[in-house]
């Protein structure tokens, strides 16, 4: 093991202690919504903690079952009010799932196929979303989905295939190595972290978030070296793989000399900002670490706090914005994407019942955890569709993914699902005030 990783037992050890059992995390947990049990509530999980490092609960069965059904939303740590840092906790407890748990041969291969050689490697992870972009535009989705085919294999890789976005149409990817120039004269120098599944499926918010930035006087480095974030990997209790992707960032974002790192998706943000946490154990990287954090914000968060934005034309829509779990309750970041909003002429911002409640996404939950990730998505549909916007903001990846399929699923596909700075884009294609070139 790295000897900069901390046990995880240790670690976890020395937080429990911190919860009071009140139970005020209770109603904000939708595990526990959903399912009504004690065990799959914040409390009820940090007891299962306490009973595992006690030596009385072994690491199969209901341990890692409840543990895995947590989706790591982290509401419970906003309604928490001894402080809890539960995140923290439930990825330790992961980290002794990973382990210390028997799985069988072959998914343990795959686990570590995809999390250690495809994940890590922008090159690899290109080539696999290739191959998924040839099976769906050759048609073989089509011929897979008519023949039934899907009848004959595990219902769990019907799930899966079931997820698919539609990769057919061309991305563009935002090129690692590029500078993109400020329009006018330059004000900030910031780097993009472009991320694994962004890149790769949302390379059109990318490039709004570019030009958005060039418009307000930034000069946008996508540095070459840089690699996914790793917080699929932290999620899953996969630390040590965590750490090596987090120092190639460190080294990439400091050779790339920037102000401030910009993150548009909110569960790499959230990453980002914890690399400090993530490797406080190293000698070499705790340090770099810290200051490299304190550079990272949310797109939003960077466009809010500049003293002037550039103008925005008009839109007349209507948009409800949905929080991502990792932006509001892991980087406490709520109002700065609704003020942006509200900065667009015509634009109406109408609240949804619980925007701060979980999608169902969560990473790679609605893979893992299928069925209740859409018995949560349900309840997000429904509060959508109450309150029928034109259009669904949110900030993430999964979120994006996660509503989409909601919403054609529950046939309401004329609801547009959009980044927010992709709405903000759209207003300055709208402005009439013409950008100079930049140069
Ligand atoms: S992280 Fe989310 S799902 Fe997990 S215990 Fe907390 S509120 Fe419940
Ligand atoms: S609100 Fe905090 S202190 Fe209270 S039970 Fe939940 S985790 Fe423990």
């Amino acid at each position: 093991m790295d000897s900069s990783l901390q046990t995880p037992i240790e670690a976890t050890a020395k937080l429990t202690p911190q919860c009071i059992h009140c139970g005020l995390c209770l109603q904000a947990c939708p595990t526990y919504i959903e399912l009504g049990k004690e065990a799959d509530s914040p409390r009820g999980r940090i007891y299962l903690m306490k009973a595992q490092q006690n030596g009385t609960l072994p690491v199969s069965g209901s341990f890692e079952q409840h543990i895995s059904a947590c989706l790591d939303c982290r509401a419970c740590e906003s309604a928490c009010p001894s402080g809890v840092p539960y995140g923290e906790l439930v990825e330790e407890a992961r980290q002794v799932i990973e382990e210390q748990l028997h799985r069988p041969f072959l998914v343990k291969a795959l686990r570590r196929y995809i999390f250690e050689r495809v994940f890590p490697s922008p090159k690899r992870l290109r080539f696999h979303f290739d191959l998924l972009r040839l099976y769906q535009c050759t048609g073989l989705q089509q011929v897979v989905r008519s023949l039934r085919f899907l009848k004959l294999i595990p219902k769990r890789l019907v799930d899966l295939e079931r997820l698919l976005p539609d990769l057919r149409k061309r991305v563009h990817h935002v090129e690692l190595g590029t500078v993109f120039k400020a329009i006018g004269n330059p004000n900030h120098r910031v780097g993009l972290l472009t991320g694994c599944v962004m890149n790769e499926i949302f390379g059109t918010i990318h490039q709004a978030t570019i030009r958005v930035l060039q418009r307000n006087s930034c000069e946008v480095v996508v540095p070459p070296t840089q690699v996914c974030c790793a917080a699929l990997h932290s999620h899953a209790g996969i630390t040590r793989v965590a750490q090596e992707m987090a120092k190639k960032n460190i080294q990439a974002f400091e050779q790339a000399d920037v102000d401030t790192i910009i993150v548009n998706a909110a569960g790499c943000g959230a990453k980002l900002k914890e690399y400090g946490s993530l490797l406080r154990n190293d000698p070499e990287f705790s340090s770099r670490a810290h200051v490299f954090s304190q550079k990272v914000l949310d797109i939003s968060e960077f466009l809010e706090a500049l003293p002037t934005l550039s103008p925005l034309g008009p839109l007349e829509v209507s948009v409800a914005y949905d929080d991502p779990c990792h932006l509001l309750h892991a980087q406490k970041v709520g109002q700065a994407p609704r003020n942006l909003l509200k900065r667009i002429p015509g634009l109406k911002l109408v609240e949804l019942k619980t925007p701060d409640q979980c999608c169902g996404s969560a990473g790679i939950y609605n893979i893992t955890q299928y069925d209740l990730s859409m018995r949560i998505l349900e309840r997000k549909v429904q509060d959508i569709r109450d309150c029928d916007p034109s259009i669904l903001a949110t900030g993430n990846a999964g979120c994006l993914l996660q509503i989409s399929h909601g919403l054609q699923t529950a046939d309401l596909g004329k609801i547009q699902v959009l980044h927010p700075i992709e709405i903000l884009d759209q207003a300055y294609q709208t402005s009439t005030e013409v950008p100079l070139d930049p140069s």
